[in-house]
């Protein structure tokens, strides 16, 4: 590990020293005072680990977490920033996984940035992500898309790149008109800049997170292409592998969708976490601090939390 990095685990620690990694449970406080899953610049968010904290905190956000894809490089920062706002924090990380042939998230949540096990896993995910670009770059050139990944690599600021810094290229180059059909025209599968790849086993991405000390959370359940017994197939071996919750509310869930996710946790014993999934206010649908709350007979992912703010 290089000096400057020690250095900045070193202040992510006093920070998190301060903070607390897991804030506690307080059941007088509204669960929508929790948003457990959000985006920077560290991933493929528009705003800076700082930038995003100062949000949560004026949005009136009282937990927030810092879920970057694959990366932990936003959380000193953000755990900076939140301790001087007294925000209460929660280190986190948004972890790839291919399961039977599709992608699926799984959020870590009270992570341990300097966990061993868990840096080497995501090292391998951003070395696929490094070729993937590179990759995504050369078909759509062949498609006649040029300058893709040159495009992709100047909006991620030398973080990784995401199908998202792709997407946003694209749509400024006028190939399509927004984000929505940018991905459905060129990058998901069966489109000219689709790489099929190999990303965390899901057990495997489950253990990383443990080892690190978190709790292993699946991001956004109802968004994946799968019917409800193959959904529940997926929770049987996520719950199987130790994992512990399910984003129940998500900010993009519908309202029908808390209520079938929170039935999922119940059926499976998992705990409910909530998340915006955040990625900057371009997406000016999702708005921090608008979570709804948890329904009803669901065990909040933050229940057995340590105490730590004055709240
Ligand atoms: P990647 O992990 O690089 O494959 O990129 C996945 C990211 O792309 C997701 O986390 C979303 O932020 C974004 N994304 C995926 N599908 C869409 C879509 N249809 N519209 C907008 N953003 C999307
Ligand atoms: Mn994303
Ligand atoms: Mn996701
Ligand atoms: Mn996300």
């Amino acid at each position: 590990m290089s000096l400057a990095h020690r250095g900045s685990l070193e202040r992510l620690d006093s920070a998190l020293g301060r903070v607390c990694r897991r804030p506690c449970y307080n059941p007088k406080v509204m669960s929508s005072h929790y948003d457990l899953h959000a985006h920077s610049t560290a991933s493929d968010g528009t705003l800076s680990p700082k930038q995003l904290m100062q949000r949560a905190h004026a949005a009136g956000v009282g937990v927030m977490a810092l879920t970057d894809h694959d990366t932990l490089d936003g959380l000193d920062e953000a755990a900076q920033t939140a301790a001087d706002l007294g925000l209460g924090f929660v280190p986190g990380v948004e972890v790839s996984v291919t399961w039977q042939h599709g992608t699926v998230h799984i959020v870590g949540l009270g992570v341990a940035p300097e966990n061993a096990t868990l840096r080497e896993g995501l090292t391998g995910l951003c070395e696929f992500r490094d070729w993937r670009a590179q990759e995504i770059g050369r078909r759509l050139e062949k498609a006649g898309v040029h300058g893709a990944f040159e495009g992709a690599q100047a909006l991620s600021n030398g973080r990784l790149i995401s199908r998202t810094h792709f997407a946003r290229y694209l749509v400024a180059q006028g190939h399509a008109p927004d984000m929505r059909g940018v991905f459905r025209r060129y990058l998901v599968q069966g489109k000219p800049g689709h790489v099929p790849g190999q990303w965390a086993e899901l057990a495997d991405a489950v253990q990383w997170i443990r080892a690190a000390g978190g709790q292993a959370v699946i991001a956004h359940p109802a968004r994946y292409p799968l019917n409800r017994v193959k959904l529940r197939r997926l929770i049987d071996e996520f719950a199987a592998a130790g994992g512990e919750g399910l984003e129940v509310v998500s900010g993009s869930h519908s309202r029908d969708d808390y209520f079938k996710m929170a039935r999922h946790a119940k059926d499976f014993g998992l705990l409910a976490s909530a998340g915006s999934d955040y990625h900057g206010p371009e997406q000016a649908w999702i708005e921090l601090g608008r979570l709804p709350e948890l329904p009803a007979g669901c065990v909040p992912i933050w229940r057995d939390w340590p105490q730590h703010l004055p709240m």
